[in-house]
């Protein structure tokens, strides 16, 4: 066996030792296969073969990784320390052995998160294009449907494109088809750019989410968007999917589908803390494209709000353990 360091007792602790030392497990936590030493699960989901325009993000788990170990342990704005409310580990990547088939690479993925919950281990997860929160919401919502906060540049509600039904533009319309999520519990943040069609977010509207998009943000703010969100959701399941092309591409260059005019990071940031106490059951940071990025900084804003989305979950991981 390799000697562990001697010298100092924080050596040993992931969270305290020097952020550049060591594998870049997600927050520098544990690695584990074994699901029953985790509360909270992060898994990357390598996979971008459902995109409609540019590629990448499966590269996005491990830029958000290695970005990710400059997060400290605690939360100095809500003091919440997420690794001392829950057990956080690393489950490594989603495997994924058929990527050039949509339908099996989702298949792929359901089954590996229908194996992480039934564990009882809540799964926050990085993409990945965003087709990839639908096999995930296969797996959290299979005993009944759930809310959503979904905060994005797109409805994703879309539908038919050159063929497929399953996209990256069409992970929420499936899932409502499929029963996994309560559209009457779910809103829709930052919703912008051009349309090819008229009705292109159609079945949000028509499904009963509120969307809330990037014009009435801006008029009124995060807090306003935060509230909407908690009125909307309530106190039953809800998962939190963030696609990182939400942000303006000022801050966010490297994702696929990139829309100026989005969210600032701190306002992402304030508007997530504003979120606390809510029934989480999982989450996700998706469309995180490495090599459109430029200065690792929407890796940084990206594993920046995916701490943010710990702290929340977190918390609800506490709670539940209290009662
Ligand atoms: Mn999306
Ligand atoms: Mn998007």
């Amino acid at each position: 066996m390799i000697k562990k360091p001697a010298h100092y007792e924080e050596m040993n602790d992931p969270q305290a030792r020097p952020r550049y030392m060591g594998i870049p497990t997600f927050f520098r936590c544990p690695a584990t296969q074994d699901l029953n030493d985790a509360d909270i699960g992060m898994v990357g989901v390598p996979y971008d073969g459902a995109v409609t325009n540019r590629n990448g993000t499966r590269h996005g788990p491990r830029a958000v990784r290695d970005l990710s170990s400059l997060m400290r342990r605690i939360n100095a704005a809500t003091g919440i320390q997420p690794f001392e409310a829950a057990r956080v580990r690393d489950l490594g990547d989603c495997w994924i052995e058929f990527p050039f088939s949509v339908d099996k690479a989702h298949a792929e993925i359901a089954a590996f998160y229908k194996t992480v919950v039934a564990a009882g281990v809540m799964p926050l997860s990085v993409g990945g294009d965003h087709s990839v929160s639908l096999p995930i919401l296969r797996a959290v919502a299979e005993k009944r449907p759930v809310g959503m906060i979904h905060i994005d540049a797109h409805c994703d509600t879309g539908d038919d494109y050159l063929g497929s039904r399953f996209h990256h533009g069409t992970p929420f319309s499936r899932a409502v088809e499929e029963g996994l999520l309560d559209p009457k519990r779910v809103i829709q943040i930052g919703i912008r750019g051009t349309t090819n069609d008229p009705d292109m977010w159609g079945f949000s509207l028509r499904s009963g989410m509120r969307v809330l998009g990037m014009d009435e943000f801006h008029d009124k703010g995060w807090r306003y968007a935060a509230e909407e969100a908690r009125r909307v959701v309530g106190d039953g399941p809800v998962y939190l999917s963030y696609d990182i092309d939400s942000l303006d591409p000022a801050q966010a260059p490297g994702t696929g589908t990139p829309e100026a005019g989005g969210i600032q990071a701190i306002e992402a940031i304030r508007m997530l803390r504003s979120l606390r106490g809510l029934n989480f059951v999982g989450g996700d940071l998706v469309e995180v494209s490495p090599p459109y990025d430029v200065g690792d900084i929407t890796a940084l804003n990206g594993a920046t709000i995916l701490f943010e989305i710990l702290c929340l979950l977190a918390e609800t991981v506490q709670a539940r353990k209290a009662r």
